[in-house]
């Protein structure tokens, strides 16, 4: 029953996961680690019921609380800039799990993964799906990600997935030298992907293009 449901049936079957995959691959996204990802993560899971016969759109779709699952080309993109390079990460810190999907895409790909979510029932659901998955890298937290996670620091790569206006100053701190923070930055309407790389005594920056993401918020939201 189980296997069933991560196998998916109908609009959820392989066939149409690969049809998302060479449609990625048609809008430039090289990386085969990546596409195998985006064909192996069950998306139908971490949506809704009544839309899991969407969940191989490449499009963003509602998980509750004003908040959505990010486009498989968006969560594509993001996880081929955090891994560029080739190098093996060894701990990448996310902000804003949201459902999940994100984080069940990158795990296997570095060897420890941690994320925050500011939104309560959001990481309690995130947390059963990444169990179910059976990703056990990952560690999941409820708080403000805008602070990181300074315990775990440094990081290899910080991916994050909602726009601050400005970035998040502990962020940059929290990367080892040689790191990288991929985060979308802006105003809503106006947000640019960026990379940035800490050298010893300066930051890198290059812009990815501009995107669409629901924005940082401070603090943990109340419940
Ligand atoms: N990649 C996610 C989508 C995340 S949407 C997925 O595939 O589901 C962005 C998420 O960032 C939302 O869930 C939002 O609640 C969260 N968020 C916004 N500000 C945050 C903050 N300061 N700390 C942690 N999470 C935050």
């Amino acid at each position: 029953m189980a296997d069933t449901r991560l196998a998916g049936i109908g609009m959820t079957s392989a066939r149409t996961r690969d049809r998302l995959v060479q449609r990625l691959c048609d809008q430039g996204i090289a990386d085969p680690v990546v596409l195998e990802r985006i064909r192996s993560v069950p998306r139908h899971i971490f949506v809704d019921e009544a839309l899991g016969s969407r969940a191989y759109e490449d499009t963003a779709l509602p998980i509750g609380f004003g908040q959505t699952i990010s486009q498989p080309y968006i969560v594509a993109r993001m996880t081929a800039a955090v891994l560029e390079g080739g190098a093996r990460l060894s701990k990448v810190l996310e902000v804003g799990t949201g459902c999940g999907y994100q984080t069940a895409v990158l795990a296997p790909l570095v060897m420890q993964l941690y994320t925050i979510e500011r939104i309560e029932p959001l990481y309690q659901r995130a947390r059963v799906r990444i169990h179910e998955l059976g990703l056990n890298n990952v560690r999941l937290r409820h708080g403000d990600g805008t602070v990181g996670w300074k315990s775990m620091a440094p990081f290899d790569a910080i991916l994050v997935a909602a726009a601050p206006q400005t970035v998040p100053e502990a962020l940059l701190q929290q990367l080892r030298v040689g790191g990288r923070l991929v985060v979308p930055v802006g105003p809503d309407g106006r947000q640019e992907l960026i990379r940035f790389t800490r050298r010893d005594n300066r930051v890198e920056r290059q812009s990815l293009g501009p995107v669409q993401f629901v924005p940082l918020l401070d603090g943990v939201a109340a419940s």
